[in-house]
């Protein structure tokens, strides 16, 4: 069909403000640097993408990114976008090198497809389910900066909290401690995000479990290539063993599961873009392998896309998208379906995202 050909597409910075920076083991976002990817269909009907870029984590940098969705933009103008998987096939063969790139061109052909056909991206993922809750991330620093920000959050109705560790042991027990205090009988999710070893790891737990702390899951505990350190440690603790760093494409998670190394892995779309993270959402499933929705640093609109994929899909034990809480002003418009608690209630979704940069006239 001629309207739906896309016919213009632009890459643009997205640049906002932390309320306090945010800090794990590996390193520290002092503000967000992301980029909007966007298209626009010969009907004038647009689609937006978010790429969020992590250098302390992925290694990939934003001149890097902007650079390749401009060449995912030649690739797609002219494209007919009812054929969306084909898009999505062909932005996974031009930008395998650069998965930040691609989760945003794909969120943006998504966008754009689903806002043609009038219905929204959660309902176009399977409909499963039009609500989920976000935990709050407490990001690395001392126990008091732990305090008063988990009794902040869990006054404004947060009721799971995911610890990030790995720095100081000992500050990490005070930390936790904090966080019961100031949240007494809420979840706790842990995130090392890569520190320990599979020794250490346990040690923690166990220390932690004997002051009468059990997380509902631990993430990442170590290195990404410590394959055998995860399945030690999916052997002896109690609780599941996440994978998030090890677990960066559909042969990582095959192999992790085939080598029993995990018993839950965390989906990003920064890391997997839709297609492959629809491949590894089959593939947990199928071997009852539980599933975390998480993100990197990303505004409403990437933050949004990824609720509507966990919420159309469902079978997520775990939803982690909560950065939207630490951003000061994105200037993305239509949020309004994202409540101060953290709730996604995505009924309130006519048609795509949802999310319109403010940027877009
Ligand atoms: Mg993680």
């Amino acid at each position: 069909m001629k309207d739906a050909v896309i016919k213009k597409f632009s890459v643009s910075e997205l640049d906002a403000e932390l309320f306090t920076p945010f800090t794990i083991s590996t390193g520290s976002h002092r503000s967000m640097e992301n980029a909007v990817f966007s298209l626009e269909a010969a009907d004038g009907t647009r689609g937006f993408g978010e790429a969020a870029i992590a250098t302390h984590i992925t290694g990939e940098t934003r001149e890097k990114t902007m650079r390749s969705l401009e060449k995912a933009g030649a690739l797609l103008a002219g494209r007919d976008v009812s054929d969306y998987l084909g898009a999505l096939c062909a932005l996974e063969k031009l930008l395998d090198g650069n998965r930040a790139a691609l989760a945003a061109a794909e969120m943006a052909v998504l966008d754009l497809a689903t806002r043609r056909q009038g219905i929204s991206l959660w309902k176009f993922f399977g409909g499963r389910t039009a609500k989920v809750k976000t935990d709050v991330t407490v990001v690395i620093g001392g126990a008091d900066a732990a305090y008063g920000f988990t009794l902040k959050m869990r006054r404004r109705g947060f009721r799971i909290f995911k610890i990030k560790t790995g720095v100081d042991m000992d500050e990490d027990f005070r930390r936790l401690e904090a966080v019961r205090k100031a949240a007494p009988g809420c979840a706790v999710y842990l995130d090392a995000n890569c520190a320990y070893s599979a020794g250490e790891a346990e040690k923690f737990l166990k220390e932690l479990m004997r002051r009468g702390i059990r997380p509902e899951v631990v993430e990442q505990p170590v290195k990404k290539d410590d394959i055998d350190g995860l399945a030690y440690l999916s052997r002896r603790l109690p609780m599941p063993v996440c994978a998030d760093e090890s677990a960066y494409s559909l042969d990582d998670v095959y192999r992790l599961i085939r080598r029993g190394a995990v018993t839950a892995v965390n989906i990003k779309l920064t890391k997997l873009g839709f297609l492959r993270a629809r491949e590894v959402w089959a593939l947990a499933r199928a071997k009852g392998i539980k599933l975390m929705m998480g993100e990197m640093l990303e505004s409403e609109l990437a933050s949004c896309a990824a609720a509507q994929f966990a919420a159309g899909l469902g079978g997520f034990d775990f939803i982690d998208l909560d950065t939207p809480f630490f951003i000061k002003n994105s200037g993305m418009k239509g949020a309004s379906f994202l409540s101060s608690d953290g709730v996604y209630s995505l009924d309130k979704v006519k048609s795509g995202i949802g999310i319109v940069p403010g940027s877009a006239r």
